[in-house]
């Protein structure tokens, strides 16, 4: 995991690593700077070509490259880190393209299983070999298209975890969860049964994805204000799964419908850590955007 040299040298002097919610519930610099921002583009099943893909790609790094707060992955104090999950076959030539501007590239999920007669899967072990840093797990198309379990999601946690990967685990609840006002119930749920057998040291590595499934690919986002409550009930969660410090460190990303128009609004508020972009991040211009978000 990446740490802020401010987060590092607060953890040396024993001092608090994180500044205090501002009272208009803003992200003060001291936070931003505690949880380094990620930002992450999930292609899904796009584009339906490799010359397509490889274009995407190319005209993203080179916007990203004109910026100046991106970063590679072990320069962190102030930057953003990106991370994007590409179609299987086009890992490897999207990572080439991109690697050198610093993004990271990861695996859009994997089986649980190490090996064997599993036609059609993918394991960490094979991601892993050929760079991914990043798994995501329990993205709600998994869950409602492929019957993810949170059984299996949280065997595919501890798998990734296992081969030196990073989970980002995403979690929400439906529309009709949310209609019936059982949010944190859900989102509570998902976490303790996801994350079970994850030890602290683990949670280091683990990034979170709070996404109403309702918000997903719709243009509806979550309001930024209800979307920070359920990022500080999250915490919440985990404080009393781990504790403050895993509560305070772990990162959490917001996820549905992100564009450049809301972003700046979503990462102002205190418990947003970054954004999972589906279709916007189809665009290069309007993916270098939101990575490139305005701190307000
Ligand atoms: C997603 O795929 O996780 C997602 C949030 O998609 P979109 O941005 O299109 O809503």
């Amino acid at each position: 995991m990446k740490l802020s040299l401010a987060l590092l040298a607060a953890a040396a002097s024993g001092a608090a690593a994180f500044a205090p919610v501002n009272t208009n519930g803003l992200r003060s610099v001291t936070e931003l700077n505690a949880r380094q921002p990620i930002m992450a583009g999930n292609w899904k099943m796009n584009p339906t070509t490799e010359a397509d893909a490889l274009n995407l790609a190319n005209g993203f790094t080179a916007l990203l490259n004109e910026m100046e707060d991106t970063c590679a992955m072990d320069e962190v104090e102030g930057c953003t880190e990106v991370v994007l999950f590409p179609p299987f076959p086009f890992i490897s030539k999207v990572m080439d393209i991109v690697g050198k501007a610093g993004i990271t590239v990861g695996a859009q999920q994997v089986y649980y299983q190490d090996k064997g007669a599993f036609t059609g899967s993918v394991a960490a072990s094979m991601v892993k070999s050929v760079g991914c840093e990043y798994v995501l797990c329990g993205h709600s198309e998994r869950r409602s298209l492929f019957s993810d379990s949170d059984a299996n999601i949280n065997a595919k946690v501890k798998k990734t975890l296992e081969f030196g990967m990073k989970p980002i685990l995403c979690i929400g609840e439906t529309q009709e969860e949310y209609d019936l006002d059982i949010t944190k119930e859900v989102c509570a749920m998902q976490v303790s049964k996801d994350l079970a057998g994850v030890s602290k040291e683990e949670m280091a590595d683990v990034v979170i994805a709070y996404e109403p499934v309702w918000a997903i690919g719709t243009g509806l986002v979550c309001d930024s204000d209800a979307s920070n409550e359920v990022h500080k009930y999250i915490r919440t969660v985990l404080a009393k799964m781990y504790d403050d410090e895993v509560a305070q460190a772990t990162r959490i990303q917001y996820g549905g419908s992100v564009t450049p128009e809301s972003v700046d609004q979503l990462m102002a508020k205190s418990d947003i850590d970054g954004c999972l972009v589906g279709g916007a991040s189809l665009f290069a211009d309007k993916f270098a955007r939101i990575v490139n978000f305005e701190k307000l």
